[in-house]
């Protein structure tokens, strides 16, 4: 059986205030909208926003809070709804008065925990880019010590709360986003470990998992990840993508512009390798090696061995 089924999906809830971004976060990280076209974004009075993900490793729905969310609402059934969230994502417009905002996470975590304590909560202070780097700690510090505060107050400090700095202007909503994904994988350790012996056994110095989609990626070995490798990788699924999609399809299928012969090699002018490669439906490996690893060619064979590995987590 696929570890990657439905079943098993992180489910995600993305929450806030109208106006925090929410939308703009599902369009650029889910649907590869451009971060200036969000602003065209026009709102929509829905409490509840379905995104079904069919083709993403995730599926999350979004909830609004257009002035007043009636938790006391009997057609509104968030207790069933709280019972299969993973993760609840609350966004915070950093560069708007957030009184209203913590008054409505404490609000939501609070009822959210009471029907299901094992939710992850994850806070996103959002729109950080007009921020000065002072400016952003001190804007984390701040909101983290009162959201603390107000739980504290309510004889809450057990719930955890995690926070965030994110901004749709550079990837640091898709690393959040990465951070919020991997708690959900139970497979977490094991897909890590397999990482490390795959690096350990081949000329490869860095490989990460990726949801091809969302470009989150849900593993990778325990050297540490720079900004830079991250990005890279984001850069070279746009373009296998993007190749694929004008050249890949032919007229008649409805095919994806992803799939099993999905493969690439790029060769960088630092004498790095990188190569991705499909993993499942929804992921991809993509690795960094020296092109003296590369061409050595062992390369190919170790790969195949990890995906069967890699396939074996499941059974
Ligand atoms: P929603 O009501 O929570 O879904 O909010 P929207 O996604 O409609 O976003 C509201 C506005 O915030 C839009 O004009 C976006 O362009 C803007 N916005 C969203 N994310 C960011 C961000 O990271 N930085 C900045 N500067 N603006 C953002």
């Amino acid at each position: 059986s696929d570890p990657f089924s439905s079943e098993v999906k992180p489910r995600i809830l993305l929450m806030g205030l109208r106006r925090s971004g929410k939308s703009s976060i599902q369009k650029v990280v889910f649907h590869k909208m451009s971060p200036n076209e969000t602003l065209f974004l026009e709102s929509t009075n829905k409490i509840c926003r379905e995104d079904v993900s069919n083709s993403s490793f995730v599926s999350f729905q979004i909830w609004d809070f257009p002035g007043q969310i009636d938790f006391f609402d009997p057609t509104f059934d968030y207790e069933m709804i709280f019972r299969g969230t993973g993760a609840l994502i609350f966004v915070i417009d950093s560069q708007d008065d957030y009184v209203e905002a913590l008054s409505r996470l404490h609000l939501t975590v609070t009822r959210a925990y009471k029907v299901n304590p094992d939710i992850n909560f994850e806070v996103f202070i959002h729109k950080v880019d007009g921020l000065s780097d002072d400016h952003k700690i001190e804007k984390q510090r701040d909101i983290h010590k009162r959201a603390n505060d107000d739980l504290a107050d309510a004889g809450l400090e057990r719930i955890h709360l995690s926070f965030y700095l994110t901004s749709i202007y550079d990837h640091s909503i898709f690393e959040a986003f990465s951070k919020v994904v991997q708690k959900l994988i139970p497979q977490l350790p094991t897909l890590e470990n397999l990482l490390n012996i795959f690096i350990s056994n081949s000329g490869i110095e860095k490989a990460f998992l990726f949801d091809v989609v969302s470009k989150i990626y849900i593993a990778t070995d325990s050297s540490p990840v720079d900004m830079q490798t991250y990005e890279l990788c984001c850069d070279m699924i746009d373009v296998v993508i993007d190749i694929s999609c004008i050249y890949g399809l032919t007229g008649d299928e409805a095919g994806t512009p992803y799939d099993k012969e999905s493969m690439a090699i790029i060769h960088l002018n630092n004498t790095t390798v990188m190569y991705l490669k499909e993993v499942t439906k929804f992921l991809a490996l993509v690795c960094f090696l020296r092109e003296e690893s590369f061409e050595r060619k062992g390369l190919v064979v170790t790969c195949r061995c990890i995906f069967s590995l890699g396939y074996r987590v499941s059974v």
